[in-house]
């Protein structure tokens, strides 16, 4: 059973709310409760995680670590999470003594890529042709149709890890030995034209609010660039895409921010890809352009205050700043040379205050605003020019 008291008790600015994950999302988490008034408190092993770094309580124990949750329980009024790993049994742990949101059942959901795609079909929002592959007969039984496809983990994946492109039949067996046989989703590969996600916040009494789609690129499986402004893509694919987020959101009875992806393929057709139980990387504009922020939007689902449709006040480009930045100049880390950033108009710097700089390590992003899109889009040229980031 989860928690009892009244599903519309308003925690006020004052309470303390907790954040399982200790990561860059946490840290921008602690940074709107904060803002608001709140105190935080953030459960993450690491002692120089970037959201402990910044909360008033950092508890240094492991998701499952009984002592370490109850620790949180005590000095929480409600808890998040800022990570989609977080075992579902701490969640549901928690969830017997104050409110949690998202709930374990809708984090499990979106941390099984199987289980993720059945609600898509169950929710009716099309995904890529897909088949589950959890034995050696399941994958002789794969259809033709599905290559080339890409394999995928079905459990721990981010940011293209766990994932292997195959063209084959032979490639396929060969890459499913590779990932140690585990659970995997075969994916057809799609003709995408382009990918886009949206972020949905629902409250507990099933307001749902949500922010404008966002545009992106990935490069190499990692997010690179999100745009977002009037006349991103397609008007009617805009609408479609925002639909099919609330009715994922609503199919989930989420409670939370949710983030969900698509993929617009060659003909228009809009695809679901996957859903982050969380705010996204690609939602990171919206502490800039926006007058709320993804995190206040967790904030106000997580407190039961009201949840006020945001509204988009300047045209923005993100451009996420990964470790590689640092190696320009050779195999010695070197911060770029943020002077000459925050010279260009509308530049707003966000580094989440990791230790070490590491090719492929998300450091920061930079979030550029302007009156127009034709602006943005040329200021954040610029800065990539200056970062070394190839043109977009
Ligand atoms: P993250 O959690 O960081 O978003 P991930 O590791 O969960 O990433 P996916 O979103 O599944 O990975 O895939 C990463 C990228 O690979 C996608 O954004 C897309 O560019 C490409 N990709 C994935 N699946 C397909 C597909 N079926 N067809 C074509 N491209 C794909
Ligand atoms: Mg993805």
């Amino acid at each position: 059973m989860s928690h009892s008291t009244k599903d519309t008790e308003v925690i006020l600015p004052g309470a303390t709310l907790g954040v399982l994950g200790g990561g860059q999302l946490g840290r921008m988490f602690v940074h709107a409760a904060q803002a608001m008034g709140y105190f935080t408190a953030v459960l993450d092993q690491d002692e120089t995680s970037p959201a402990g770094l910044v909360s008033h309580h950092h508890i240094r124990t492991g998701y499952e670590d009984p002592q370490g949750l109850a620790e949180l329980a005590q000095l929480c009024a409600a808890v998040t999470t800022e990570f989609e790993n977080v075992p579902a049994g701490a969640l549901n742990q928690l969830a017997r003594s104050l409110p949690v949101s998202p709930a374990g059942s809708a984090v499990a959901i979106a941390q099984d890529r199987a289980a993720e795609k059945a609600h898509f079909v169950k929710c009716g929002v099309p995904c890529a042709p897909y088949a589950v592959i959890e034995t050696p007969e399941q994958l002789a039984a794969v259809n033709d149709a599905l290559l080339p496809g890409i394999l995928k983990t079905a459990r721990m994946g981010y940011d293209g890890k766990g994932q292997i492109r195959v063209k084959t039949r032979a490639e396929l067996v060969k890459a499913w030995e590779q990932l140690g046989r585990v659970a995997c989703v075969l994916e057809k590969m799609l003709p995408l034209a382009h990918e886009c996600s949206v972020i949905v916040a629902r409250g507990r009494n099933g307001d749902i609010v949500n922010l404008p789609v966002q545009r992106n690129l990935h490069r190499d499986g990692i997010l690179a660039v999100t745009e977002v402004y009037e006349g991103n893509m397609p008007a009617a694919q805009a609408e479609q895409a925002v639909a099919a987020a609330k009715s994922v959101a609503i199919g989930l009875d989420y409670v939370g921010v949710l983030c969900v992806e698509f993929f617009v393929l060659d003909n228009g057709q809009l695809v679901v890809n996957e859903i982050a139980p969380r705010p996204h990387n690609s939602g990171h504009y919206s502490q800039n352009a926006m007058d709320m922020s993804q995190f206040e939007l967790q904030v106000r689902c997580m407190t039961n205050l009201p949840l006020v449709q945001p509204r988009q006040h300047s045209a923005t480009v993100m451009l996420n700043l990964l470790g590689d930045l640092w190696f320009k100049q050779g195999d010695t880390a070197q911060a770029p040379a943020w002077d000459r950033i925050l010279a260009l108009p509308g530049a707003h710097l966000h580094l989440y205050g990791k230790v070490d700089a590491k090719r492929g390590r998300k450091m920061g992003h930079l979030n550029i605003t302007a009156a127009t899109a034709g602006q943005a889009r040329t200021t954040a040229l610029q800065a990539a020019a200056i970062l070394g980031i190839p043109a977009f």
